[in-house]
Parts: structure tokens; sequence; C-alpha cells
């Protein structure tokens, strides 16, 4: 293992581990036609409470449907879109039709919920990104309470001045922020306290293996402690099964996203899930099915 020869360390890498290969250049060309055509849209995953298991919110997913690679998924063209400054454009569009998407689920659910947009490190250090967020609320009428903006550790570190910035601007908007992938990246705890973040997603690595993993279920405990002291939420990503949601609803986690309680899936399939919700609750409580 490249661990173990010292000196060599640095050249021993798999082609995975060293960027995107030279072909994607074709993916990359094939980005800026696909923008041209429409090929880019939304999926939306929902977030429920771990007890009810009602639908909170939506965590809004990019997907590119190309006519003949078929599904592209985002850990191939997003580390692109971020090279070649691409997601700047393919941000704010999403950002918008997110929060206007938002008003159709609402109308169909008959309350509020929340909706949730990934924000890449450059489109956060992007000049324009306020602007782009405040166009998107204008345009939707969307209170900005009802916007959550997932951004990762690394987004903060790598400026936190302007982070700083950037973040009581987007308080002012009453807009939350979320810290995506929360204990992968590299930052220190001291962040929790300098910034105004109100979410934590603990990453799907530390849930995957639950309950059987004890360090996972450490790592766990020690993020519901600490987010029940700092006041802040947590969702538990990637949560796929019934097992895992009795454990971390058992310790106190509020929020769980993940296969088990429904798959990122396009607005029409998510419509429909929330209508189903609607027509759930008004049978009463007592004739309503366990789930088996
Ligand atoms: P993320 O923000 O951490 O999103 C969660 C990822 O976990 C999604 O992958 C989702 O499909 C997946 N996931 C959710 N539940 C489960 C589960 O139970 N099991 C498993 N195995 N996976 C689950 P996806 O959609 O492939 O997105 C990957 C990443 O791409 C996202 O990670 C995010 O970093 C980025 N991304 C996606 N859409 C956007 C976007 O619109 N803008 C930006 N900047 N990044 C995006
Ligand atoms: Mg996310
Ligand atoms: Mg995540
Ligand atoms: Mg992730």
């Amino acid at each position: 293992r490249a661990k173990e020869t010292g000196k060599a360390r640095a050249v021993i890498h798999s082609p995975s581990h060293i960027g995107p290969p030279q072909h994607d250049i074709s993916l990359e060309a094939a980005m800026f036609q696909a923008v041209r055509e429409g090929e880019f849209l939304l999926y939306y995953q929902p977030i429920v409470d771990a007890r009810t298991r009602a639908i909170q919110g939506f965590e809004t997913l990019m997907r590119w449907k190309h006519p003949t690679l078929g599904m592209v998924p985002p850990a191939r063209f997003i580390p692109i879109a971020e090279t070649n400054g691409l997601i700047n454009l393919l941000g704010a569009w999403a950002l918008k039709a997110a929060c206007v998407q938002l008003k159709q689920f609402e109308d169909v659910a008959r309350r509020n919920l929340y909706i949730s947009v990934n924000i890449s490190p450059r489109q956060f250090r992007n000049d324009k990104f306020l602007e782009v967020l405040d166009d998107a609320l204008a345009f939707s009428s969307m209170r900005g309470e009802q916007l959550v903006l997932e951004i990762t550790e690394g987004t903060l570190m790598i400026d936190p001045v302007h982070a700083e910035a950037i973040l009581s601007k987007m308080a002012e908007r009453k807009a939350r922020i979320a810290i995506d992938d929360f204990g992968t990246g590299y930052s220190s705890l001291a962040y929790l306290k300098r910034f105004p973040i109100s979410v934590l997603k603990i990453d799907r690595t530390f849930i995957r293996d639950l309950p059987a993993a004890q360090k996972d279920g450490a790592i766990c405990n020690a993020v519901l402690d600490l987010a029940k002291h700092l006041d802040l939420s947590v969702v538990a990503e990637g949560v796929e099964t019934e097992e895992q949601l009795h454990y971390l609803a058992a310790r106190g986690c509020q929020y769980i996203q993940g296969y088990l309680t429904g798959k990122p899936m396009a607005a029409n399939v998510a419509l429909a899930a929330l209508e189903d919700s609607i027509h759930a609750n008004v049978v009463p409580a007592e004739l309503r099915q366990v789930h088996p």
C-alpha cells in the first residue's frame, strides 16, 4: 500500500485519485450543449421527521439526462462545472427553479415545507451570489425562512472572512445554513461557534454501517449531543434501513433523509407523495396501518 512506501506515496495513486481523466473533455463539451438543450433537471429527496416520517422538506439534487449516455451522476459533472465555472449558471437556475417548485409542493401539501439547495464553493464565492439568491426569493415570492443552503466545511474554510460576510447577509434574509457531509472535512469545530449555522447533516459514511459499527455510533452520538447543546438541527443522510432509523431516532435525531423514507424523485413524483400524505392524514389514526 502507498502508505508503507514512504517517499513514493505521492506518486502511487490509482487513476481515480488524480482528478477527472482526460476523456472528460468530451463530457465537458457535452455539458455546454446540454445547457442549450435543457438536459439538466432537478430531483427532490424528502427530508422527514424521524418519529412521524412526515415530510418536512426536500433536498434539491441536480440530474443530467444525456440523450445517449443516460443519467450522468452529479459526482461526474459537478466537479467539471466547478472547474469551468458553469456551476454558477447551473446553480442559479437550480436555486430559482427549486424555490418555484417549493410553492407547488406547498399548494398540494397544504402546509409549510422547506427546500434545501446545495451551493458549491465556487458559487458561494461568486460576486453575484447574493443577487442570485435575492432573485430566486423574489421571483418565487418565497420566504427566506423556507430556504436552506447546504455548504460544506471546506466552503467556509477557503476564506473564512468572506464566508462570515456572506453568511451574515444570508441571515438577514432568514435563509438557514446547513453543513453538508458534516464530519468529513478538515476544519476545526471552532467554526460552529463563529458562523451562524442552523443544521448539521451527518454524512452518509457514518450512517451506512449502523447500528453494528460502534465507532460510527459513537460519532453519531457525539454529533447529536453537540447539536443539542449548540441548538442546531440534525439531519442524518443516507438512512437505508429501519434499524438505522430506529437507532438514530432513539438517540434524539430529529430528521432523516435516505432511500428508506424516499429516494431522490422527479417533481411530479414528489407531488404525488405529498398528495398521498394528505389522504393518509384524513384516515383516523386507529385505522392507519402500522409499518410492517
Ligand atoms: P449531497 O448534497 O451530500 O447529497 C446527498 C447524496 O446522497 C445524493 O447523491 C443522494 O442521492 C444520495 N443519497 C441520499 N440518500 C441515500 C441513501 O439512502 N443511500 C445512498 N447510497 N445514497 C443516498 P447525488 O444526487 O448523486 O448527489 C451527489 C452530490 O452532488 C451531492 O451530495 C452534492 O454534493 C452534489 N450535488 C447534487 N446536486 C447539486 C446541485 O444542484 N448543486 C451543487 N452545487 N451540487 C450538487
Ligand atoms: Mg447536500
Ligand atoms: Mg451530503
Ligand atoms: Mg455528499
